[in-house]
């Protein structure tokens, strides 16, 4: 069921500049999270805002269940926001923080409702501590806990664990993706990180330049990336040139399937994964770099002219200088 509907939206600033946000849709279901995703300047905090109310769109239409929210005021839009710095009142306890949004309830009311936030946000008996007193994480979770307890359909979220240091951001991606889920509000996350849109997104719009270039599920946008400019955004590829023939191509690598149909001359993407390395004395290619990541390990091989990025798994260890042989073992993708 659709629960959002953003359609043509459109945000230019001045008149000698490109669009910030150009002719940008796309429809968000209920208790779903859709990750806006793009490098910095892209137009995804501008889109945000003017989802929220904080921002006139110049042209374009925000439907929230079925009523035009357009030009409505942001208190009056039912949408919960959660900004980068938390924005917490520091003179407030966390407690009066979390029951700032219930002015509506009864003290009481409002108190056992704060209560309960805390208890889903995993903050229990931290209520009467000022936000000076918590961690960046527990300040990010009183952030979301006062969001939540008015019980938005849709959550805002723009770059909200930027301020939270890589194993913080790591578990607080989880929790915050389980807390929506609880409490069944859709979300819209603004990064420009892209494993953490792969990691909570169930679907993911990824933003060139104030445009949506492609918008599906991490998968989807994984294995298919429509451009150069995605297959790169989203994880690392190696971009080839082929000769393709419907479903198939032919490269230096030989004859491929393609992951979907294309003819002529075309650029291909393939993952690093997707390229077997054989230890071979008489291989056309040499290792010319390597970094060991644990899980698993990054190759770089040249041959001629050409250097491919390479994933193994952590078992054998090739050296540098050492021959191989690439073989690519799967579909490649034909970028537009
Ligand atoms: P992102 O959040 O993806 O980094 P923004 O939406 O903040 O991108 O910005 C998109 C573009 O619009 C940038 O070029 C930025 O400089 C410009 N921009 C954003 N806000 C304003 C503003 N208030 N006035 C003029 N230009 C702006
Ligand atoms: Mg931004």
């Amino acid at each position: 069921k659709v629960l959002l509907e953003v359609s043509q939206l459109h945000r230019r600033f001045t008149p000698e500049a490109a669009p910030a946000v150009e002719r940008v849709s796309f429809t968000l279901g209920e208790g779903e999270l859709l990750a806006l995703l793009g490098p910095s300047g892209c137009g995804k905090t501008t889109t945000l805002r003017m989802i929220g109310g904080f921002e006139a769109p110049d042209a374009g239409t925000i439907t929230l269940r079925g009523r035009d929210i357009t030009r409505l005021p942001p208190e009056q839009r039912g949408i919960g926001f959660v900004f980068q710095d938390y924005a917490l009142f520091p003179h407030l306890n966390v407690l009066d923080n979390v029951k700032f949004g219930l002015r509506q309830m009864t003290r009481p009311d409002a108190i056992a409702r704060a209560e309960e936030m805390l208890a889903l946000v995993g903050l229990t008996g931290l209520g009467r501590r000022r936000p000076h007193e918590l961690s960046g994480g527990q300040q990010q979770r009183v952030a979301l806990a006062r969001t939540l307890a008015v019980a938005p359909p849709l959550i805002l979220m723009d770059e909200p664990f930027s301020n939270l240091d890589a194993a913080m951001r790591v578990e607080t991606r989880q929790e915050v993706r389980k807390l929506l889920n609880n409490a069944g509000s859709a979300g819209i996350l603004v990064t420009h990180d892209q494993e953490e849109a792969m990691a909570m997104a169930d679907r993911i719009a990824v933003i060139e330049a104030g445009r949506v270039v492609q918008i599906g599920t991490p998968d989807e946008i994984y294995r298919n990336p429509v451009s150069a400019f995605v297959a790169s955004f989203l994880g690392r590829s190696n971009i080839l040139q082929g000769t393709a023939n419907g479903m198939n191509v032919t490269t230096a690598f030989g004859n491929l399937p393609l992951s979907r149909a294309a003819n002529g001359a075309v650029q291909l993407a393939v993952r690093p994964e997707q390229i077997m390395l054989d230890a071979d004395p008489d291989g056309a290619a040499s290792v010319v770099g390597r970094e060991f990541r644990g899980h698993d390990q990054l190759y770089w091989v040249q041959e001629g002219e050409r250097c491919m990025l390479v994933i193994s798994g952590p078992g054998a260890t090739l050296a540098i200088g050492e021959r191989v042989r690439m073989r690519i073992c799967d579909c490649v993708v034909p970028l537009s």
